[in-house]
């Protein structure tokens, strides 16, 4: 079978690469447009803190518990993917919001590994920056990733078994053929994983896809020689969040911006709120270097749950994905290159996600 994909964030790369490794011959084609959701991704993986409605939980939790097993393979196969258990600290200074955390994630069985209760002190030691009126509940499973270095893994996985690899802008042309330049691809079906965009492709055939861009704008902050690769994941009871990675790099975001499109800017606003937010729940970072911001378009949809499933003959689609497809990607691309080989794939899983729902 031959599958062409358009678009190679988590979404494109993990099911291009799951494709190939089932034996499918496929190429990817890709823009390399600015804002890339995946590229901008903080790298959260941590189901069982997020506020995912009974339906959609059991695909949010496979998706982290396939994590280790996934990266395992593609380190076996010479691919670093950069993904970590550091743990998470739901932090606040009020109780009842601790206790109301506590409780919800200790309800979250089996993914959130080992769940307790951490004084202010407590919670500083493994987070220093912290404010000193922050307690928290620390949530051992929860992990990280770098969504650049993970899509690259994948990626290069998928080269190494046999993916063809293209750098253009693709459209969609009657008869599900690919136009990436010339000649058009052809193929038994095509994966639209386009993030953001996918409307704008899908909408050459006619195919209602709704997706629109939320933009997010994310800061990196340097604390030279500090040791942060062991730091946990900080979620305050707001949209913002901190996290680290190894050589003192520090993660503050991010935006949540609806209506401005495509604009792939810095602005003075968007900086302002990551600062002010950042530094209200760890005020140790003032003296931290500011690297760079980044911006991304989450893929969102009107209900925030992902488009997971076939929406016209030969044609799927792996988008969505919102604010959570680093943690979602990886499993969802496994799942949607089931589905287009015509395996039997968990449908408790797929269903929330199904396309037809917007109908
Ligand atoms: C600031 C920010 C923080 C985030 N933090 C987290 C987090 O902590 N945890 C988490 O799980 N998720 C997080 N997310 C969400 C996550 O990053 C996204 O849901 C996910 O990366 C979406 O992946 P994607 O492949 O659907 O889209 P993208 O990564 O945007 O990839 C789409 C690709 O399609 C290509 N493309 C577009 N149009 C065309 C075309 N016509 N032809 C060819 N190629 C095309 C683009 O070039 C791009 O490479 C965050 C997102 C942002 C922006």
């Amino acid at each position: 079978m031959r599958v062409i994909v358009i678009g190679s964030g988590m979404g494109g790369a993990s099911t291009a690469y799951h494709l190939a490794r089932r034996g499918a011959e496929v190429v990817v084609v890709d823009a390399d447009r600015p804002g890339s959701a995946t590229d901008a991704g903080a790298g959260i993986v941590s189901p069982s803190t997020s506020a995912w409605d009974d339906a959609m939980y059991p695909l949010a939790a496979a998706a982290g518990r396939y994590y280790p097993e996934l990266t395992a393979e593609l380190a076996e196969a010479g691919h670093e993917s950069s993904y970590e258990v550091v743990g998470a600290l739901v932090v606040s200074a009020v109780e009842a919001e601790l206790t109301e955390a506590y409780d919800r994630v200790v309800a979250r069985t089996g993914d959130a590994g080992v769940v307790q209760r951490l004084d202010p002190a407590q919670a500083r030691e493994v987070f220093p920056p912290l404010a000193p009126d922050l307690a928290a509940v620390h949530v051992s499973g929860s992990a990280r990733v770098d969504g650049q270095v993970l899509r690259r893994a994948l990626i290069s996985a998928a080269i190494d078994q046999g993916v063809e690899f293209v750098t253009a802008e693709a459209s969609l042309e009657p008869g599900l053929r690919v136009r990436a330049g010339e000649p058009a691809l052809d193929g038994d079906a095509v994966v639209l994983a386009a993030g953001a965009w996918s409307a704008e492709v899908a909408s050459a055939l006619g195919v209602p896809v709704p997706v629109e861009p939320l933009r997010g704008q994310i800061s990196h902050f340097s604390l030279p020689g500090t040791e942060t690769a062991g730091w946990p994941v900080v979620l305050p009871r707001t949209s913002h969040y901190l996290l680290a990675f190894p050589g003192g790099r520090v993660v503050a975001g991010a935006t949540r911006e609806a209506g401005v499109g495509f604009d792939h800017r810095v602005t003075a606003r968007g900086q302002a709120e990551v600062l002010e937010q950042a530094l209200a729940v760890a005020p140790g970072l003032a003296d931290a270097g500011l690297i760079e911001t980044r911006v991304g378009f989450r893929p969102v949809t009107p209900d925030s749950l992902p488009l997971l499933g076939q929406v016209a003959p030969g044609l799927f689609l792996a988008t969505g994905f919102g604010p959570a497809g680093l943690t979602l990607g990886p499993y969802a691309g496994k799942l949607i290159a089931g589905l287009v080989l015509g395996e039997d794939v968990p449908g408790d899983e797929l269903g929330p996600c199904a396309p037809g729902r917007f109908a």
